[in-house]
């Protein structure tokens, strides 16, 4: 049964094109690993001058406000100027650097550079997917020990947001909820949990052409419909989540640039300590959030800073009387304190959890993208979705696709040679 969630009982994020939370760099495609449903092609010459960054982060800067730049890739850890690139991105234009990484390259000293350096957080891509040396075969519950080192390692250093992606496959759908209790059990240290759904071409539906010219979609790095015989949706993990948790509850989206009932980046807010949930943040927190920060710094907000993470009493007390879910919390706190006194030793903490569903095919072949893409990269001096990049570097325009015949009579559509739409890259 789909799961009913209403885009107007949450707050729509106000993240647009040129004024949003994120941008992403990346400094290099290269990778010493592969990860199944990875976007990028490990390219062995790919990495990119300092002199190239700074002109990919004056792009971002002069076409877009934002608070943090992702440093992607690629693995960014492999660059030989990581250390340099972060403090640029800290110290020359004041933005928060986020290492998107699989972890592999970093040890304990480069670890404690990039803190001089100014890193602001890492979010670390972890799952079974991956084939990683000395991992292999490993679920994704297994892997939480993995993720704990990781975990672990920041908060020695401390002051670093810890974040945790991972790719869900339908065959991975059912551990979202043992993931979460797992990172419930270490929020003190594990700050935000990412869910990415896995996607692929849908050859047998559409085809896909390069300016008018039809492609074969295997030479396309996400390519194999096989792969993906369930196309999951945000919805679902949220299902899935709630047969454990049914009080689970999201505050804030991203809708899709096509289907407006679609949530394409779905934030949840909760707040417990290591035993417990106590509730989920509601869209006025989020919305005070995002515009009290706006008003304030000129930028919506992408990371909070750890320290403040740490005060969900603070949290309770102070914004109980502007949102309902957060009163909610605050009721069963109270209501556990006065059973077990003994609870009020432990720190309550703020964690959030994304779920991010990337590009859908409409019935037409429109491709439904984030309406308000935070990951859009630089190409060429111009802003492009990096879900879609290599759709630039291999044919210098992105895909467009068109029902093939059988799908198109299924649909009661008419079948079209050539796409409906040709659809511009994206440029500011
Ligand atoms: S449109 Fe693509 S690149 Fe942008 S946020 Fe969505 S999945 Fe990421």
């Amino acid at each position: 049964m789909k799961t009913v969630l209403n885009p107007q009982d949450y707050y729509r994020l106000p993240w647009t094109l040129n004024d949003n939370v994120l941008s992403w760099l990346e400094p290099t495609k290269r990778c010493n690993l592969y990860c199944e449903g990875c976007y990028s092609r490990n390219d062995k010459n790919s990495d990119k001058s300092l002199e190239q960054i700074r002109s990919d982060l004056d792009v971002f800067t002069s076409q877009r406000r934002v608070d943090s730049i992702s440093v992607a890739g690629g693995d960014p850890l492999v660059h030989p100027d990581i250390v340099e690139i972060v403090r640029i991105i800290r110290h020359e234009y004041n933005l928060k650097p986020v290492l998107n990484t699989n972890g592999l390259a970093l040890t304990p000293e480069l670890l404690k550079d990039l803190k001089r350096a100014g890193v602001y957080g890492f979010t670390f891509h972890i799952d079974s997917s991956q084939s990683r040396p000395n991992w292999k075969g490993k679920n994704e519950l297994e892997l939480n020990d993995l993720r704990l080192h990781y975990a672990e390692m920041l908060a020695e250093v401390g002051g670093i947001s810890a974040n945790f992606n991972s790719t869900v496959f339908p065959h991975t759908l059912k551990y979202a909820p043992e993931l979460l209790n797992w990172a419930r059990e270490h929020i003190d240290i594990v700050h935000n949990m990412v869910f990415i759904l896995f996607r692929t071409t849908i050859d047998s539906e559409f085809n896909y052409y390069a300016a008018g010219k039809k492609i074969d979609p295997g030479e396309l790095v996400y390519y194999g419909e096989e792969k993906n015989p369930v196309r999951l949706t945000a919805r679902d993990i949220v299902g899935t989540i709630r047969e454990s948790d049914p009080d689970f509850e999201p505050c804030a989206y991203l809708g899709g640039t096509k289907d407006p009932q679609s949530f394409k980046w779905l934030l949840t807010g909760r707040v417990g300590d290591k035993d417990q949930i106590y509730g989920y943040v509601g869209k006025r927190f989020m919305e005070l959030m995002q515009t009290g920060h706006h008003l304030l710094a000129g930028r919506y907000l992408a990371y909070s800073n750890t320290d403040a993470l740490k005060h969900g009493r603070s949290l309770l007390l102070a914004m109980s009387p502007f949102d309902q879910g957060i009163r909610k919390a605050a009721k069963r706190y109270a209501s556990t304190l006065l059973r077990s006194p003994g609870q009020l030793k432990s720190r309550l903490h703020f964690q959030s959890v994304v779920i991010i569903q990337p590009i859908d095919m409409m019935s037409d072949g429109q491709t439904n993208m984030c309406d308000g893409c935070p990951d859009i990269t630089v190409h060429k001096g111009r802003l492009v979705w990096s879900c879609r990049l290599e759709e630039q570097l291999r044919y210098g325009c992105f895909l467009t696709a068109a029902p093939v015949r059988a799908h198109a009579e299924k649909e009661k559509q008419p079948a079209e040679k050539a796409p409906r739409e040709i659809q511009p890259p994206i440029t500011a």
